[in-house]
């Protein structure tokens, strides 16, 4: 169910993911909150490394050492895509209550797979998931994204089922005349 304040904690994803794009990076952001308290907050940060998620970097920025995190502690995660399998899977092991996304991922988004053939861990998902909030923004960011990379993977095509998608929405939302 959506909360009062996830427009505003998008915002600063958003935030988060067009300081991405301004250094060429694919632009996702995200934001760990507990209520009104923001954690921490991160972007993807390099080009072509697989590891450094905008969630990944910031698992590592809040999650330090012996935290003291818990479930009580009610803490949302805020990210302008739909996070990937790596990143969903170390969610699933943190003290994460919530999950927030802005823009589904048709290719790789990992936050509604289904959980009931895997080992007892993991057979229930423990996290509220709301998807789609601020969608149209994080797709403008991707869409100016794929106008201007140089990266190979993007201008052949990579990851087709997603740019299809960015494609489609910002299609969708132009003004008719
Ligand atoms: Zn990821």
């Amino acid at each position: 169910m959506a909360q009062s304040n996830d427009d505003y904690m998008m915002g600063l994803a958003l935030a988060e993911a067009a300081a991405a794009l301004k250094q060429g990076i694919f632009p996702v952001g995200a934001i760990l909150s507990a209520g009104d308290r923001i954690l921490g907050r991160s972007h993807k940060t390099m080009v072509s490394n697989h590891l450094n998620h905008a969630e990944i970097n910031l698992f590592h920025q809040v999650f330090k050492g012996n935290y003291t995190f818990s479930r009580d502690d009610g803490i949302t995660l805020y990210t302008t895509l739909e996070p990937c399998i790596m990143c969903f899977g170390t969610m699933l092991h943190l003290p994460i209550m919530r999950l927030v996304f802005a823009m589904p991922d048709a290719y790789g988004g990992c936050a509604h797979v289904r959980l009931e053939n895997s080992p007892p861990r993991h057979l229930s998902r423990p996290v509220e998931i709301v998807g789609g909030v601020r969608r149209q923004e994080a797709c403008e960011l991707f869409a100016a994204f794929l106008d201007t990379t140089t990266e190979e993977f993007w201008l052949t095509g990579g990851a087709s089922h997603f740019q299809a998608a960015v494609r489609a929405n910002l299609h969708l939302n132009m003004p008719q005349d």
